[in-house]
């Protein structure tokens, strides 16, 4: 009989995903892995949840067009651990949202769904860059699952450099950075950081070293309705402004405040005296 954790994932679209031992993942918060209280032979499942919608006109990063993947995340995981404790009784599943106890990127390599790009990203050889990576944590050895396990290293970067050169900044030059952290940087912006804005047309984040990266070509859309709901690509500062507070907050752009975007897009529409300076 298949599981019901399995169905929930096929209904939702989720289809690549992988278990592996939590002994085996570089630990970043080994206070908190502790609270959970998972012993000694507990898992993560890891899962790929692709996000990627072509065709649009857009100022922000793929990413912040629909809204929030964390509004995603809890619904899914609370069905995921209500699956798998019926597939699994007498078992501990949880999730840790967005203060994950380990590295869930270096889990998603180690469990062979992926690799790193030279542009600092996770890759998957099937969506590409553009996926959020979902664990569910357990006391539960990895076997139990019963799903196959994937191949670690069967694509890597090609260390072709297209990402490197494309970069409109330069995160290793403190004076510039990376324009995607630019947007998100708080209170007054420096003339170049205001000047790179407006160079790129970007409002939020920066996507250029995933555009250009090949493992993204010919990326298929995500077939999961939450991202493909409620999308704003095309940003103005008049439709921020008035942007309802519920709206605004269901918005992955919402957690440096209204101000910051609102910046960022007074600069591109020339209102930086309306907007009371920059
Ligand atoms: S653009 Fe080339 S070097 Fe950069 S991450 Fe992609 S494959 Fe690797
Ligand atoms: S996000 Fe943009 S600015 Fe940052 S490293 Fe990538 S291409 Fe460069």
């Amino acid at each position: 009989m298949v599981k019901k954790f399995i169905g929930v994932l096929s209904e939702e679209k989720i289809r690549r995903y992988s278990a592996v031992p939590l002994s085996s993942v570089r630990v970043i918060r080994q206070d908190k892995l502790s609270r959970m209280d998972l012993g000694e032979n507990g898992s993560l499942l890891v899962m790929l949840i692709p996000y990627y919608v072509s065709g649009e006109k857009r100022n922000i990063s793929v990413y912040a067009v629909p809204r929030d993947y964390h509004l995603y995340f809890s619904i899914l995981g609370e069905k995921l651990v209500s699956s798998l404790k019926e597939d699994f009784p007498g078992f501990v599943f949880r999730t840790a949202a967005d203060n994950s106890p380990v590295d869930e990127v270096d889990a998603a390599v180690r469990s062979g769904l992926g690799f790193f790009g030279d542009n600092g990203l996770f890759i998957s050889p099937e969506y590409g860059s553009f996926v959020f990576i979902g664990g569910i944590y357990s006391d539960m050895p990895c076997e139990n699952y019963g799903i196959p396990s994937a191949v670690p290293g069967r694509r890597e970067c090609s260390h072709c450099g297209k990402c490197r050169k494309a970069c409109p900044g330069d995160p290793s030059d403190k004076k510039i950075g990376c324009l995607s952290a630019i947007t998100q940087k708080k209170g007054t912006l420096t003339s170049a950081e205001a000047e790179l804005i407006r160079k790129t047309g970007t409002a939020w984040g920066c996507d250029i070293c995933q555009q250009v990266c090949p493992f993204n070509t010919g990326v298929k859309d995500t077939e999961i309705s939450f991202f493909l709901e409620s999308r704003t690509p095309y940003l103005t500062y008049d439709f921020v402004k008035n942007m309802s507070e519920g709206d605004f907050s269901s918005r992955a752009y919402s957690w440096r405040k209204r101000e910051t975007i609102l910046r960022n897009l007074a600069i591109l529409e020339g209102k930086e005296e309306e907007s009371g300076g920059i």
